[in-house]
């Protein structure tokens, strides 16, 4: 047992390792292509129909360098921890009763309790401390810019002596009503835009789904009931309305502060770090427990149940103890959840746009969001590395997507030291009836 303990923890100092060591790398490679920002902005000239290229040089003993060491660190964790505890028999079913005992605990005795039965996940699942800590760290901007923008609404409501009548506290029929609106709007979203699934898949879906991404929510609302406070409704929009559109420039000047890179390098390098062997076990494969991927399969970001252990506790603490408006809550986050719904679906006739739902089918593929297929195929990681299209089936699709991602074909070639990397414009598939 003890030897197990030392050997999970010797894992894990080399994955923070790696991490720390290689995320300047990936910043770099990134820095080399088209930003977000670029890509909208080519995306705004190809829906204007004016064609669009451009051609991006990146040094290939960089990536040669990060997917060697990346190979070094599975080599090593199988020395280490071999292939992990099983999933099937051990892992999922232990994390699943941790979860519902946590829910039990936090109805019976108190969120403290909950928090404290949820933290048995590290001793079942031991990496899922490293893959839970890289998750909320690649949000951590994202984490810092709701609490600032919310603690400033509430200095200012408190300042000028504002208080809406409209307070609304939280109720466990609060929370069943949230997960009812949410399971309503991912059938909707299923029958929409999905393919159909043999009805025992679907079902399979919806509840395996609920299982993996909508105890954490059930846990997180039943756990905000312990206090007596209340949501300030006028709060909750001013914190929304200013998210959205302030959000975007004070992201940027976050960023640049603290010197950290954009939430796409962030993301691929913590989510390939999840699929390790040994690793994956742990964590993130409850995100894959089945090749298809639906709308009740997704969550805020898409993730493993066990990856949540440190959003419960930040949004848990900071509002039973100091009164800040969950994260979850956020109508700009809740708007992103609504796309992952869309991220997590697979298209009747998309091109491109289901680059997610092939990284559920094929699993080593697709590290990444649509923005980052330009990334991803320098990396070696894409689904298709020579060639790519990124075709739109009309643009209520690519709206309702939350992306608004540009028809192009993207080419790869590589020498001895240099990837080049192009993107010539495609003309725009007419919307599908
Ligand atoms: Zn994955
Ligand atoms: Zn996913």
């Amino acid at each position: 047992m003890l030897r197990d303990i030392c050997r999970y923890v010797q894992g894990t100092y080399h994955i923070f390792l790696f991490y720390s060591r290689y995320l300047s790398v990936l910043h770099e490679i990134h820095d080399c292509l088209p930003t977000l920002a670029g890509m909208e902005t080519l995306q705004a000239a190809n829906l204007s129909n004016a064609p669009v290229s451009w051609s991006r040089k990146i040094d290939s003993e960089k990536v040669k360098a990060y997917n060697a060491a990346l190979q070094e660190l599975k080599n090593k964790l199988r020395s280490i921890t071999g292939a992990g505890p099983d999933f099937s028999s051990f892992v999922l079913p232990t994390v699943v009763l941790i979860r519902c005992a946590a829910i039990a605990a936090c109805l019976l005795v108190g969120w403290r309790t909950a928090l404290l039965v949820s933290c048995l996940q590290f001793i079942v699942a031991p990496y899922s401390f490293a893959v839970a800590t890289l998750h909320i760290f690649t949000n951590l901007v994202e984490l810092v810019m709701h609490y600032t923008i919310h603690a400033t609404v509430l200095w200012i409501a408190a300042a000028s002596n504002l208080s809406s009548p409209h307070a609304m506290p939280f109720t466990p029929g609060f929370a069943m009503l949230f997960l009812a609106v949410d399971q309503l709007l991912n059938l909707a979203v299923y029958l929409k835009y999905n393919v159909r699934l043999p009805f025992t898949a679907l079902l399979k879906h919806v509840i395996y789904g609920f299982l993996n991404t909508k105890t954490v929510t059930a846990l997180l609302l039943l756990a905000l009931c312990d206090s007596p406070r209340k949501l300030d409704l006028s709060v909750w929009v001013m914190t929304g309305i200013l998210t959205w559109y302030a959000g975007p420039w004070l992201q940027s000047r976050f960023y640049r502060l603290s010197g950290l890179p954009s939430f796409s390098v962030l993301f691929y390098h913590q989510h390939r770090i999840a699929h390790l062997p040994g690793v994956y076990p742990c964590a993130h494969k409850f995100h894959h427990f089945y090749a298809e991927t639906t709308a009740f399969d997704a969550h805020i970001y898409g993730s493993g149940l066990p990856e949540e252990f440190w959003w419960i506790v930040v949004e848990v603490l900071l509002w039973n103890q100091f009164g800040f408006m969950p994260y979850t809550l956020n109508a700009r986050v809740l708007y992103d959840t609504l796309c992952n719904k869309f991220g997590h679906t697979r298209f009747k006739d998309g091109h491109g746009i289901n680059h997610h739902a092939d990284h559920h089918k094929y699993s080593n593929v697709n590290y990444g969001s649509e923005f980052g297929i330009p990334f991803e195929m320098v990396m070696l990681t894409n689904s298709d590395n020579s060639s790519y299209d990124i075709k739109v089936h009309g643009c209520d699709v690519v709206q309702a997507h939350g992306f608004r991602v540009p028809a192009a074909r993207l080419q790869r070639t590589e020498d001895a030291k240099t990837i080049t990397l192009s993107c010539h414009s495609l003309t725009l598939v007419p919307r599908s009836s």
